[in-house]
C-alpha cells in the first residue's frame, strides 16, 4: 500500500530506495539465527536473508496533504553527502527521490512544511541539495520543522565535536536551512495544524535518540503513525525487546516502541515505518505476548 486516504488527509509514500539489504550487524548485534528461523514463516527473504546474513531494509519519506498544505515528513539520505563513516549512503547519486516527488505530481517548490522525526543522516538528507559547491535548500518555500530538544542536543554536540556529528548530516543537511532563516523550533507535543481538514501534531517517542518525536495524522476519526525510527524492522515486532545498534537510549528505546506498537494494535492507527519495505502503509495486530502485520497474521 503507498496510499492512504483518511478524510481529508492524503498520505503518499515517497521512497529514496525502496529495498536493500544490509549486514545484519549494522542494526542488530542480538539477532541470532534461531530468531530468524522462528520468524521465516512470516518474513521471507526480503526481509530476512540468514545465508547472506543481511536484512532488508528501505529508505522512504512521507507526504502528507490536506486542505491545500503538503507536508513532507523525514526527507532521507540525499544526494553526494559525504558519509565515509556510514558506507551505504555515501556520496548517492540517484535520481529516484525527486522523481518519486515528481510523481505524487509535486516539484521541491509545492512543500509548505518538513518534518523530521529526528536529526538522523537518513532523515534529513533531501532538506539541502549541492549547488556550485554549496549546501542549499532544496524545497525552497518550506518552513523546516524541528523539535526544539533534538535540535539543542545535536548542536551542543556539534559545538564540542564539530562538523562530524551525525556523519556529517547536522553540518550539512540541518544547518543550512537554519541559518538560512527557514526553520522553525517547537515543542515535542506541538500541533503543525488542526481544522476541518484534519489534524497533524508531534509526540514524544525519546530512547532512538534524545528528541525523538513521531508525526500524527487525525481525521475522522482515523489515525496515521509516522514512527520514524522508533522501529526499523518487522523482526521488532516478534522481538519488541531487540536492541537497535544505533538507539542512543536502549531501554527507553524498547519502552518507546512497545508502547507504539500496543497503540497501533489496540486503536487501529495505521503504523507509518518508512525503513519497512513493502508495507510502510501497514496495520498491526496482536500475537500471542507479540505483533504482527496485520494481514500476515
Ligand atoms: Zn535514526
Amino acid at each position: 500500500m503507498k496510499t492512504l486516504q483518511i478524510g481529508e488527509l492524503r498520505i503518499d509514500v515517497l521512497s529514496e530506495t525502496e529495498h536493500c539489504y544490509m549486514p545484519v550487524s549494522f542494526l542488530f548485534n542480538d539477532l541470532t539465527r534461531e530468531d530468524m528461523a522462528r520468524n521465516s514463516d512470516w518474513l521471507d527473504s526480503a526481509f530476512l536473508d540468514p545465508s547472506g546474513w543481511q536484512i532488508g531494509i528501505a529508505f522512504q519519506a512521507y507526504v502528507i496533504r490536506t486542505g491545500g498544505l503538503t507536508i513532507l515528513v523525514d526527507s532521507c539520505n540525499g544526494n553526494h553527502k559525504q558519509r565515509p563513516t556510514a558506507l551505504w549512503q555515501d556520496n548517492l547519486r540517484s535520481t529516484a527521490f525527486l522523481e518519486n516527488l515528481s510523481g505524487l505530481g509535486l516539484q521541491p517548490e509545492d512543500i509548505d512544511i518538513v518534518l523530521c522525526t529526528h536529526l538522523h543522516c537518513d532523515h534529513v538528507g533531501w532538506n539541502t541539495r549541492l549547488e556550485n559547491g554549496r549546501w542549499i535548500p532544496t524545497f525552497p518555500n518550506a518552513r523546516h520543522i524541528f523539535n526544539r530538544d533534538e535540535y539543542d542536543h545535536y548542536f551542543s554536540r556539534y559545538e564540542k565535536e564539530g562538523s562530524s556529528v551525525n556523519h556529517g548530516a547536522f553540518a550539512d543537511s540541518v544547518l543550512p536551512v537554519v541559518e538560512a532563516g527557514m526553520a522553525d523550533f517547537v515543542a515535542k507535543d506541538h500541533t503543525v495544524l488542526s481544522g476541518t481538514g484534519g489534524e497533524v501534531s508531534l509526540s514524544p517517542s525519546p530512547g532512538h535518540s534524545y528528541g525523538h518525536v513521531c508525526i500524527h495524522a487525525r481525521a475522522d476519526n482515523e489515525e496515521a503513525l509516522v514512527v520514524g525510527d522508533a522501529l526499523h524492522h518487522p523482526i521488532q515486532l516478534d522481538m519488541p525487546k531487540l536492541r537497535m545498534r544505533a538507539d542512543l537510549n536502549p531501554e527507553q528505546a524498547i519502552e518507546t516502541r512497545s508502547r507504539l506498537m500496543a497503540h497501533c494494535a489496540d486503536q487501529g492507527a495505521w503504523l507509518l515505518a518508512g525503513h519497512i519495505p513493502h508495507h510502510s502503509i501497514a496495520q498491526l495486530v496482536r500475537y500471542e505476548d507479540r505483533f504482527r502485520l496485520a494481514h500476515q497474521n
